[in-house]
This record gives structure tokens, C-alpha cells and sequence, in this order.
């Protein structure tokens, strides 16, 4: 376990508005004095996986920062002094407080006399909530996402006996945890920047007082889906390789999750093949076996079943499939091979003109939209509080002309946002067609974010990219989204440790400063070593998104693109020179490691422009 002295400044967070019960005084609290514990943590009569992990958490916490153990007793048993109330039970009831009156994701801290409570609701495990199925966007089933890990394993006590729980699932209510990891922040001052032990900050304390006043909100963003488990290179050596479960604990902290909805591709070989498999309208031409005849009625028919099957709980919702809570979800295979029928054809006759000579077109968008519409007309004759989702992507990213979408179906623009810091006419492109989703949908809207440019292509082909640092474009576009009324994101490729924390806190609550947070990050993170980090961060940040340092062909060869106009010979020795620095200063085993996970990033780059020029030197066709 490795503990630091906090040393920087409080973060000011935005408080969402105080609900009629809270109470407007500060109180004051002491969890623990003189490294003894001071109150006890209260959990309900009958646990969830919510408060279990809440409980678990806040002793985990308290005890790495203090050395003291906090007791645990349930609702109903004796206590002496003061009480952390964890969860709905008749003790919040006593108080007055209960989950009746908070909406879905909104939590509660409340102090009473000699009593904290952390309170939200929580999925429960009974017949009927388990009759609720799903695939979400990623592919996990809603019972997928309950992980179940070894805690005191995961949270780097490997000494301690197995403690095998399962978490709350990913998408299911758990306002307890919200609650709990808000209070630990705000009020505690612990900070989550990656899922391994030496990547968190714990300030060390003999004496824990708390003192605040009541606060209810819930995170701003209602869908939150960016769940990286840190495999690409610059999160895998920031987060010092962490495992799979903590990385599904680090999910709960960062507060991923939310409303259930999901969208991706869902007719596709395997679904074709096993569920859409009706002769009568496989696609005509070289799209048979992954695309459909979108125009023929029985396929419609077909579709609207499924998804009432799945909204009335029938089970059995096929694998490959999306749709979660409200949400059934449709979207063609990720192929042109459209259906070469007559129907198919004049239809997709009808967008020819529609290129714009970017990825993303109205090319398909009144042939998919008119497909999507028959459906979702069907589907509110029966269920009308449901929702067809979609993409809005790549050919069909720009609403249909000549007709409206129907007011149930919810559409997901699917955005280059990586670009938006190198490539303003990308840019324009995305902002043309989103703005007119937002504009006209009358249906709740998300969106899935790309950021997966270079790395992805540079992971497959084999080659080496400069660090696409933006945060700062990127916190702006999510702040637009949010303020825009985005309902949710899904997050598509990997960013790095920092950029990934600060996007979630901003999800979280769109108010914060990203400046402030990227401060608090590199003066408690890093310490006394803080400057020439945050400089080599800041420099990264500042080529990766200047458009007049790439060249006018934009979407020419990458790997050039990133030795010869961005990581230059020049760039990196001073980079280089920036790392040496934090590793003279670095006076702890802890800073030290830290600083050693991100020179990662300057090995990275120093093998990716060597790879590059060797290649010059051995393959003429490079060259060109
Ligand atoms: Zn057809």
C-alpha cells in the first residue's frame, strides 16, 4: 500500500441542488482520532451488491489513509457513537431519509447528529429483476456485468483471506456506491487515477474529521460507457499492467455505468445466421449472409417481434443482438453490400448525390431510416414508452431528407472526435450532421465517440504514433454533448491514464475546470516532481493539437505524418530532457514508480521514430 501526504489544494466541486430534506447547516464528524477508530458503518437489514461494495470501500479507504479499522455492524444491531449509514434501511428511515423520493442515479450525503448517511438506490437480486435481460454496446450481458472479484486482493492486501464479491452490475442501479465514492473525494480527499494501488491518492492522517453540509445530485451524463480494461500501450504502462478486476473496480470509482442502453452493429453474419435467417429476405447480391432486404415487410415484421419479445420480458433475446432497458437497438452490418433488389436500389438511388467526401455521408440515410421508422411505428402501437435506438453512422450519419425520424427512435451520431484537435474540415463534417440530429430528434439522443485515432491503426499495422494527447478538445467536446442534452456516451478506442480520468470526472459533472483538475492531478500525483511532468504532458498535448503542424494531406501516411511533423528529432530530445528532470526530483519509492510508468511513453516514441527511420533506410516504397 503506498501512502502520500496530500499536498496540493482541495478541488471545488459544483453541488447539484440540495433536495427539500437536506439539511442546510455544516456539520461536523470525526471518523477516526489519534489513528483509533471514532463511528461505526451501519449496513442495511438486507445488503445489495451496492452497499456491500460502499461498505467495504469506505473501511478499505479509511484504513489505508489512518490505520484505523472502522467496525461494521447492520441496521437493528446496538451501536455505541457515532454511525456511516450505508444504504435504505430503518435506520436512514428513522432519520427521516429513504430512496423513495430520490430519482434514478441521484444519491444523497447527509449529516445528522452523530450520523452520515450515504444513501442511493440499488439494484436489488429477486426473481423479477433477474428477468431482465441485455447486451450492451460492448457485448456484455446485464448478469455479465455483475464481475466478481477478490476485494482485498484487488485493492493490493494480498495477504488478507479471499473476499469474493460481486459489484454492482455495470448497468444496474447503485446510488449507495455514488454516494459513497463522492463523500471519500469531496470529503476525504481520496483521488482514483488508475485501477492499481500506487495510482490512487490516499492522503495519510492520524485524525479523520469531516465536516460539510448535505448534499443530492446525480451525475450529469446518464449513460456512461468507456470501459477500458488499459490493453493499449500508454494506459497498460500508466496503470502498471493492472488486472482485469481492478480494472472492473476502477469502473465503480470512476462512477461508469448508468441508464441502460446500448448500440452497435446488430445484423451482422452471426445474427443473420441464427436469427434473421428467413430466405424471403436475405439481401440479393454480395451482401448475402450479413445484410437484409431493409425494404421487405416480413423483415420488418420479424424485427418489431423481437423487440417486443424483449420488451415484454419473454426472454431468450438473441446473442449478438443489442438492446438494453428501453432500448431495442438496430444497425445494419458494417458493409456496402447493400441489397441489389429493385425496392433496395431506388431507395438507395435517392442519396447518390449525398457524398461529402468525408467517412461520414447521407449516402444510405433515407434507405436505413425509412427501415428504422417502419419498425418503430410498429413498436409504438404496442410499447409506446420504448425506443428504437440506432447509429448514425458512417453512410447514414446525416438524417434522411424528405421525411421525418419517428419521435421513438433514439439516435447515436457517431463522432471523429479523436480529429478534432488536427482536423477542422472533419470536424465541420461531424458538427453538420450531429447538429442537425440535435436539432430535429425528438427522441432521446447519445453518441458514441471515437478515439481510436492513430493508435488503432498504428496497433494493426505494426507501426509506432505520437501520443494523440487533446484533453482539453476533447473536455469541450464533451461538455458540448452534455450541455446539448446527450443522454449518453459510449467511448470507442483508448486514451490515456490522465485524459481517461478527466473525461470521467467531466461526464460526471460537465462544471469542472479542466485546467484544475489537470493541475491537482500532476501536483499530487507527481509532487515534487509535478513541473516537468505536467510539462511533458502539456507539450504532447500542444503538438498532437495544432492543425498547422500536419501537413496539408491529411489523411496521408500516418507513421510519416507523426516522425516527420510531429515527434521530430528536436521534440523528442526536449521530451526527453522533461523526463530526465522528474526523475532527478522524484525523492519517494512512489513518485518514482509513477514517473516510471509514464517514461513508457518517451520509450514509445523513441522506438516509434527509430522503427521509422530504419525503414527508410531498408524499404524504398517508404520513402515515397
Ligand atoms: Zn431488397
Amino acid at each position: 500500500m503506498q501512502r502520500i501526504h496530500w499536498v496540493s489544494g482541495i478541488l471545488t466541486f459544483s453541488v447539484g441542488t440540495s433536495c427539500a430534506r437536506a439539511e442546510k447547516n455544516t456539520h461536523r464528524m470525526e471518523l477516526v482520532k489519534d489513528g483509533k477508530p471514532r463511528c461505526t458503518l451501519v449496513l442495511p437489514e438486507t445488503e445489495t451488491p451496492a452497499s456491500r461494495l460502499a461498505c467495504l470501500e469506505l473501511q478499505y479507504h479509511v484504513e489505508a489513509m489512518t490505520g484505523a479499522r472502522l467496525p461494521v455492524k447492520r441496521s437493528g444491531e446496538p451501536v455505541q457513537g457515532a454511525r456511516i449509514l450505508l444504504g435504505d434501511s430503518q435506520a436512514t428511515r428513522a432519520l427521516g431519509l429513504s430512496v423513495v423520493d430520490l430519482g434514478p442515479q441521484e444519491y444523497l450525503i447527509a449529516f445528522r447528529e452523530d450520523a452520515i448517511v450515504l444513501l442511493g438506490k440499488d439494484w436489488q437480486r429477486t426473481g423479477q429483476t433477474l428477468k431482465d435481460e441485455g447486451y450492451s454496446t460492448g457485448g456484455h450481458t446485464l448478469s455479465g456485468a455483475r464481475h466478481v472479484i477478490d476485494y482485498w486482493k484487488t485493492v493490493g492486501l494480498e495477504d488478507r483471506p479471499e473476499e469474493l464479491i460481486e459489484l454492482p452490475g455495470l448497468f444496474d442501479e447503485q446510488g449507495t456506491c455514488y454516494a459513497t465514492y463522492d463523500f471519500l473525494e469531496r470529503f476525504c480527499h481520496v483521488r482514483w487515477y488508475g485501477p492499481q494501488p500506487v495510482n490512487v491518492i490516499l492522503p495519510s492522517r492520524s485524525d479523520l474529521l469531516v465536516e460539510g453540509k448535505d448534499i443530492s445530485r446525480s451525475p450529469a451524463l446518464k449513460h456512461r460507457d468507456a470501459c477500458f480494461g488499459g490493453g493499449w500501450p500508454f494506459m497498460r504502462s500508466q496503470w502498471n499492467q493492472a488486472s482485469s478486476q481492478q480494472a472492473q473496480l476502477y469502473w465503480r470509482r470512476l462512477r461508469l455505468g448508468g441508464i441502460r442502453w446500448a448500440g452497435n452493429h446488430t445484423f451482422h453474419r452471426a445474427t443473420v445466421k441464427n436469427t434473421f435467417n428467413n430466405p424471403v429476405y436475405q439481401a440479393k447480391g454480395p451482401g448475402q449472409g450479413s445484410q437484409l432486404c431493409y425494404t421487405h415487410p416480413v423483415l420488418v415484421q420479424e424485427t418489431v417481434q423481437l423487440a417486443r419479445d424483449f420488451f415484454d420480458r419473454k426472454g431468450g433475446l438473441p446473442e449478438g443482438q443489442r438492446a438494453m432497458g428501453d432500448y431495442f437497438t438496430l444497425v445494419p452490418d458494417d458493409n456496402a453490400n447493400w441489397c441489389l433488389c429493385e425496392r433496395c436500389q431506388s431507395l438507395l438511388a435517392k442519396g447518390k448525390g449525398r457524398k461529402t467526401g468525408f467517412f461520414s455521408s447521407g449516402e444510405v440515410s433515407d434507405y436505413w431510416f425509412r427501415f428504422v421508422n417502419e419498425v418503430a411505428r410498429e413498436i409504438k402501437k404496442s410499447h409506446p414508452d420504448k425506443y428504437i435506438a440506432t447509429l448514425a453512422y458512417w453512410c447514414y450519419a446525416f438524417p434522411p431528407t424528405g421525411f421525418e425520424v419517428e419521435d421513438n427512435v433514439s439516435v447515436a451520431p457517431c463522432l471523429h472526435t479523436c480529429y478534432y484537435a488536427s482536423h477542422p474540415e472533419m470536424t465541420r463534417n461531424d458538427r453538420e450532421f450531429y447538429e442537425a440530429w440535435v436539432e430535429t430528434s425528438r427522441a432521446p439522443l447519445f453518441a458514441w465517440v471515437y478515439y481510436h485515432h492513430p493508435m488503432e491503426a498504428a496497433l494493426i499495422q505494426g507501426w509506432k504514433c505520437f501520443p494523440n494527447f487533446m484533453v482539453h478538445e476533447s473536455a469541450q467536446a464533451m461538455k458540448t454533448f452534455i450541455k446539448d442534452g446527450i443522454q449518453g456516451i459510449f467511448m470507442c478506442g483508448e486514451p490515456d491514464q490522465l485524459e481517461y480520468y478527466v473525461l470521467m470526472k467531466l461526464w460526471d459533472d460537465p462544471t469542472l475546470d479542466v485546467d484544475s483538475l489537470m493541475d491537482e492531478f500532476f501536483s499530487s500525483y507527481f509532487q515534487e516532481a509535478a513541473l516537468p511532468m505536467a510539462s511533458f504532458y502539456r507539450s504532447i498535448e500542444k503538438i498532437a493539437s495544432d492543425p498547422s503542424r500536419y501537413p496539408e494531406s491529411y489523411m496521408g501516411p500516418k507513421e510519416q505524418i507523426a516522425w516527420e511533423y510531429l515527434g521530430t528529432n528536436k521534440v523528442l530530445k526536449d521530451l526527453e530532457k522533461l523526463i530526465h528532470k522528474a526523475e532527478a526530483k522524484a525523492s519517494t519509492d512512489t513518485v518514482r514508480e509513477r514517473v516510471r510508468q509514464w517514461r513508457g511513453i518517451l520509450d514509445w516514441m523513441i522506438e516509434g521514430r527509430k522503427q521509422y527511420l530504419n525503414g527508410l533506410d531498408t524499404d524504398p516504397d517508404r520513402k515515397s
